[in-house]
């Protein structure tokens, strides 16, 4: 538990440097201070012993086909003078990022409202301990709230599992969307979503050869053991422990160094593995429904249908049908039989049809075409 609150090491430090050539007295600011609380983890030791993990960890976007947008608050916190925020432009890239991670989850990031903007050189310079009274600040509910300081000393971000006494997410300005990290942001949302570090050992000790991975380490069999990759990934992401399984086995460890919930260079980690994003969106359906906005189609002029939310189809002049999927053809059902798309159920539909008699069309579609006589509504 100590090595997860505290987990500072010497990677990220020079890309830090460069960017930052002013701000180089905390240059080791690559750690993550998310921790799960206890509850948390009997939580999830509960819900591994009686199967619910296991559902969790399959849950599968392209069955459920649940198409759902996630509300992120901004708030950009600044010294006392307005300087040192985050500029919106790389909110906005980080929130893409995080789409570009989790794109097949069915889950949508975007930012409600307008960034809220705090003047406080307290929480300018944010010590880990300083977490639960920021987070409190202008908090806007159901939405993930997230809080970008100009310092978070000796750390890069945080964020709070589902049951945490304080919620939201703290993320660093140096550690978001900048030329060398596109992650952070991911992983500290990820945390969120219950997602644990791939080296995380509450339920034990993952063994290299993975015969403990449904029970122990961060409980998904589709990350490899992880010794915990700070200071031995090199510049070119390559791994270069030398740790030796502590299962006894005397087998190198060989973890991946791309997962975004490891603790390897910010720039090498790309990717969630399945059952991650699995348990990502079964959490957002579940633990974080309350935040979650449903979309429905959207039926546009010309019967363009769009799935998106009833806010943004009101917006642009559309008809939202809650509930409704845009694969049904929900927003052209009036004129289903009108087979040659001129608006019109006429003539040149029934000679459609007797064009294509049997193949594919049937008697039933004769009958729709007879039925729909006349002019689109
Ligand atoms: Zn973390």
């Amino acid at each position: 538990m100590i090595t997860a609150l505290f987990c500072c090491t010497s990677s990220g430090t020079l890309a830090s440097a460069q960017l930052n050539p002013g701000h180089a007295t905390h240059v080791e600011e690559d750690g993550c201070g998310s921790v799960p609380s206890q509850e948390h983890i009997e939580l999830i030791r509960q819900r591994i012993s009686d199967g619910t993990w296991e559902t969790a960890t399959q849950w599968r976007y392209e069955d459920r086909g649940i198409d759902a947008y996630v509300p992120i608050t901004a708030h950009v916190v600044r010294y006392d003078d307005g300087s040192g925020g985050l500029p919106q432009s790389r909110i906005d890239v980080a929130i893409d990022d995080l789409n570009d991670h989790v794109a097949t989850t069915g889950l949508v990031f975007y930012q409600m409202g307008d960034t809220i903007y705090m003047n406080d050189s307290q929480y300018a310079e944010l010590d880990s301990d300083e977490f639960c009274s920021l987070v409190a600040i202008d908090s806007v509910p159901q939405t993930v709230n997230i809080y970008f300081v100009p310092d978070f000393v000796n750390l890069c971000g945080r964020g709070s599992f589902t049951t945490n006494p304080c919620q939201g997410v703290v993320i660093d300005n140096d550690c978001t969307a900048t030329s060398s990290n596109h992650s952070t942001f991911s992983h500290e949302v990820a945390h969120y979503f219950n997602l644990y570090h791939t080296h995380t050992t509450y339920h034990g000790v993952e063994c290299v050869d993975g015969s403990n991975c449904a029970t122990a380490g961060d409980v998904h069999c589709d990350t490899p053991a992880d010794p915990n990759l700070s200071g031995v990934v090199d510049d070119f992401c390559n791994y270069t422990g030398t740790e030796l399984d502590e299962c006894g086995s005397g087998m190198p460890y060989a973890p991946p160094t791309t997962n975004l919930m490891s603790y390897s260079r910010k720039w090498c980690r790309t990717h969630f593995t399945q059952e991650q994003l699995s348990l990502f969106a079964w959490t957002a359906h579940n633990d974080r429904s309350d935040h979650l906005v449903y979309a429905g189609a959207c039926c546009m002029q010309n019967e363009v249908c769009v799935q998106v939310t009833q806010e943004l189809c009101l917006s642009v002049g559309g008809t939202y049908l809650a509930g409704q999927s845009c694969d049904d053809g929900v927003c052209s059902e009036q004129c289903d039989a009108d087979l040659t798309g001129d608006d019109h159920v006429g003539v040149d539909d029934l000679l459609a049809v007797i064009a294509g008699w049997q193949n594919p069309y049937t008697v039933d579609d004769l009958l729709l075409v007879i039925s729909s006589w006349g002019p689109c509504e």
